[in-house]
Parts: structure tokens; sequence; C-alpha cells
């Protein structure tokens, strides 16, 4: 059994630089800067299309708005 797990993804590790060194890896800080942005950006075609925005949008909002129309 494992001593430490993963609060994330709940993986185990019998060592704790182990744990850590996963959470670096696998699950790296949720705080990007503007720089790492644009990069993720970059190979991205930007701005999208009107539809695929509507799209886009209707995914991240599926639990939001639920009312038709
Ligand atoms: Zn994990």
């Amino acid at each position: 059994m494992p001593q430490f797990t993963c609060s994330i993804c709940g993986d185990g590790f019998e060592q704790k630089s182990r744990l850590q060194r996963h959470i670096d890896t696998s699950h790296p800080p949720q705080a990007p800067s503007a720089a790492d942005i644009e990069k993720a950006l970059a190979g991205i075609d930007y701005p999208k299309n009107k539809e695929d925005l509507v799209q886009y949008a209707h995914q991240k909002n599926v639990n939001y708005r639920k009312r038709p129309f």
C-alpha cells in the first residue's frame, strides 16, 4: 500500500519525493503566464469562426444554460 497518494489523480507512491515529482510533471500549477498562453495558442488558428466559438461556448456552459432558447 503506497504511503503517499496523489490528491489529484489518485496515483500512489512509496516516497514523498516521487509524489512531488509526479505532481510537478503530471499536474503543473494552474497559473500560466501570458507568455505561456501565447505559446499554447501559437499553433492554433485563432480567432476561430463564429460557429466554432458558439460551439465552444456551448460546451463550456452546457450545464449552465439549459433552457431552450
Ligand atoms: Zn496525480
